[in-house]
């Protein structure tokens, strides 16, 4: 695997308006230096303990994405340096959050994570539940977090038009919901296996793992 030029690659064939989340679960400090050393600062993980002990180690000037399921009594532990929560599910999650935040005096970004896929994924909500987060009153009165956007995962499949359908559903949803909601700015959809046509959907964040730095050996 030569990391650099990977990412080099993924980086001349989509649009400038489309950030790179380069997702190093389970991969080594060295090979996200590696990565680093081309100039790429985003960085995503899906645990926080293991993202938090990358933080602490690698250069400051990385930019950490949690894209995993949050446990709540784990958001203080990364609320110090975390700069975007892809999979925020429940208004009492995006609370702690909040609480978390005002603690460290930072604003956190977050994206609300809506479940498009049919199959088994546990998590994600749907687009009612998302607006009644956005349209309660808690949320309103935070002042530390804010919800920039959406984010989600399509079937695993290779029927494109069924992958197609979902991300295109989300584009929808995100458009939908951008009318009322000024701070709306991020899609993130879109991984290894599916990112060319999550961006022609209207992504503008996509998230790349195995395409960067490999196959993972566990998850
Ligand atoms: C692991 C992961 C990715 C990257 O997956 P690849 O198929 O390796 O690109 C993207 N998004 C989330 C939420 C993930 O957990």
């Amino acid at each position: 695997m030569n990391i650099s030029e990977n990412i080099s690659k993924i980086k001349e064939e989509i649009p400038s308006e489309v950030t790179l989340v380069a997702v190093s679960k389970t991969k080594p400090n060295e090979d996200i230096l590696e990565a680093y050393e081309t100039g790429h600062r985003i960085f995503g993980e899906n645990k926080i303990q293991e993202m938090t002990e990358k933080w602490e180690q690698l250069p400051k000037d990385i930019e950490w994405h949690m894209l995993g399921h949050v446990q709540r009594n784990k958001v203080k532990y990364m609320a110090p340096y975390v700069s975007l929560v892809h999979a925020v599910d429940s208004l009492k999650l995006l609370k702690e959050i909040e609480k978390r935040a005002a603690e460290n005096e930072r604003k956190i970004n977050c994206l609300l994570q809506i479940k498009i896929a049919e199959e088994d994924s546990k998590y994600g909500i749907d687009v009612a539940e998302a607006k009644d987060i956005l349209q309660s009153k808690e949320y309103q009165e935070m002042s530390h977090v804010k919800v920039v956007g959406l984010m989600g995962m399509a079937t695993l499949t290779e029927n494109e038009s069924k992958i197609r359908k979902e991300f295109s559903f989300l584009k929808t949803t995100f458009e939908d919901l951008k009318e009322e909601q000024d701070s709306f700015s991020i899609l993130s959809m879109g991984m290894s296996g599916d990112y060319k046509i999550a961006i022609e959907c209207g992504s503008n964040m996509i998230r790349i793992g195995s395409s960067i730095f490999g196959e993972r050996n566990y998850n």
